[in-house]
């Protein structure tokens, strides 16, 4: 049999992964899902072997297939067609959007070629010969499009602040450094499309008059790191790096700058910090990066997700993505739906879904049959939403007014074995480690909230230990200079409103 062997990005359908996906020539394509590598051999020969194979057996189970003996079956693969109704595959991606996740499994991440026929740097080329740097700012505007990073800041008003600036000198920076615990968005779009991404600033470089960019990765991630290199080295053989872009008088360079480890260099300013040398801790604000940012220049710094939805806005329009969402967010969001849940992933879904409909619908519900509990959404900052409020939308404002945050994309299902206690617990103690110290709440605050939670968890703690954690949280919320000390309380404020009877269990003796 002649086949041939293409490796794509990430489809996102985690829970059914090692996954491998057959196209022969006027058939449904089909998936064998948790396969394992000693397999593939046999799975292509018996796929291959039977020519009416795929219709008579359209439904679940390669084992069902009556021509073959049991013995000669791969037993760690299940199949599914590509249309194949109610299938785990299809279920998941039904209620999905993509477009940072635009050909997601279609792709091969380097391959250029690929990237260009499914057009590829068109929204690029668009600006470069059509669109005025105003033009491709009003663009971003209209669309409505707001940083993906956790705060939810227009894109275009940072954008206009950095095109406004009067520098000599410009830079363009793209925040790749993901840390929060549950979280692969990040690195699953440098992965599966670094030429998406590097359209994306490539266009906002233009469009911000910025002459030099740097792509801060996580050194964590090799794979993204290898991605985005091999991708940077293409596009200057293509001559859309470097001197004169494409015949144009624009002229620009990108490198990746690898990240140290440290969350907090998430935060901008600790991550201009860190390129520069210095130690990565965060500064105040004013000035903002847009105005004085790396080496003292304008500096243009958007989170990878937004810039990878960039290329879809100016190609399409704004009125594409804009029809998307909510009326104050627009355009979709990037989830790593993790924890308790039945098909866990990464998900691409319009803004305005609820809690429910991507537990329930996309995730397949809660596992092993438990009940669904809480969701923790927002990374380690972010805050635990009851199950019983599971309508609540997912866009920027509803989630912070029931005390959560968009936060970069972690989503965390929690069931009725987890103690809300614990997790409050896991979360600040993953921040108190990561503050960098620089202010009294954020490390002291953090760490005496810590060890009342100690207290409560093994039972030796007070009713009143609850007023006082309370206390803290809420000053430490307001005495933090950046926003990992202003969130950091987030888990253990939103558990209290929701769920204050198990700390009282805890106190009681009675859990
Ligand atoms: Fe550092 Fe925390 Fe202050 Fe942020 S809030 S600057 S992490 S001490």
């Amino acid at each position: 049999i002649k086949v041939d062997v293409k490796q794509v990005g990430c489809v996102g359908v985690c829970n059914q992964v090692p996954m491998m996906e057959i196209h022969k020539k006027g058939e449904e394509a089909a998936y064998y899902t948790k396969i394992n590598a000693n397999d593939v051999g046999d799975i292509i020969e018996k796929h291959f072997q039977s020519k009416s194979w795929m219709s008579r057996f359209k439904n679940r189970f390669y084992n069902y297939a009556e021509n073959l003996t049991f013995s000669d079956i791969p037993k760690s693969s299940n199949r599914y067609n590509a249309n194949e109704e109610h299938s785990p595959i299809s279920e998941f991606l039904k209620g999905q959007v993509n477009i940072a996740t635009e050909y997601r499994g279609e792709i091969k991440p380097s391959d250029f070629e690929e990237y260009l026929s499914k057009h590829g740097f068109e929204a690029f080329k668009k600006c470069l010969n059509e669109l005025s740097a105003d033009e491709i700012i009003s663009e971003i505007e209209k669309s409505g499009l707001k940083g993906r990073g956790g705060a939810g800041f227009p894109s275009a008003i940072k954008w206009k602040m950095v095109q406004n600036a009067k520098s000599d000198q410009k830079y363009i920076i793209c925040n790749g450094d993901e840390g929060d615990p549950g979280a692969f968005m990040d690195r699953m779009l440098l992965e599966s499309y670094p030429f998406r991404i590097i359209e994306g600033i490539l266009i906002g470089a233009y469009a911000v008059g910025a002459t030099e960019g740097r792509l801060y990765i996580r050194a964590e991630y090799p794979l993204a790191v290898k991605r985005i290199k091999e991708g940077l080295e293409i596009c200057k053989s293509k001559g859309l790096l470097g001197k004169n872009i494409l015949g144009s008088d624009f002229s620009f360079d990108l490198k990746v700058f690898e990240g140290a480890g440290a969350f907090v260099c998430g935060e901008e300013t600790a991550l201009i910090a860190s390129i520069e040398g210095k130690r990565g801790i965060p500064q105040l604000r004013p000035p903002y990066p847009a105005e004085k940012g790396l080496w003292d220049k304008p500096t243009l710094i958007n989170n990878t997700e937004t810039f990878s939805l960039v290329p879809y806005i100016i190609r399409n329009g704004a009125e594409a993505f804009s029809k998307i969402g909510t009326e104050k967010s627009k355009g979709t969001k990037v989830f790593a739906l993790a924890g308790k849940i039945k098909r866990g992933g990464l998900i691409e879904v319009p803004m305005g879904i609820s809690i429910k409909q991507i537990v329930e619908e996309i995730g397949g519900g809660i596992a092993d049959g438990k009940q669904f509990k809480a969701v923790q959404i927002g990374g380690p900052s972010g805050g635990c939403i009851p199950a019983s409020m599971s309508d609540t939308t997912i866009d920027f404002d509803s989630l912070k007014e029931v005390g959560a945050m968009m936060g970069s994309g972690g989503l965390i299902v929690l069931d009725e074995s987890d103690c809300m206690v614990d997790i409050a617990h896991y979360f600040l103690s993953f921040t108190q480690e990561e503050s960098c110290g620089r202010c009294t709440f954020c490390r002291i605050g953090t760490q005496r909230m810590l060890e009342i939670l100690e207290k409560i968890k093994i039972g030796k703690g007070k009713l009143s230990d609850l007023d006082l954690l309370e206390q803290l949280a809420l000053n430490t919320q307001k005495g933090s200079m950046c926003a990992l000390g202003g969130t950091a309380p987030n888990p253990v404020l939103s558990t209290l409103k929701y769920f204050r009877h198990e700390y009282e269990a805890h106190i009681n003796g009675k859990c």
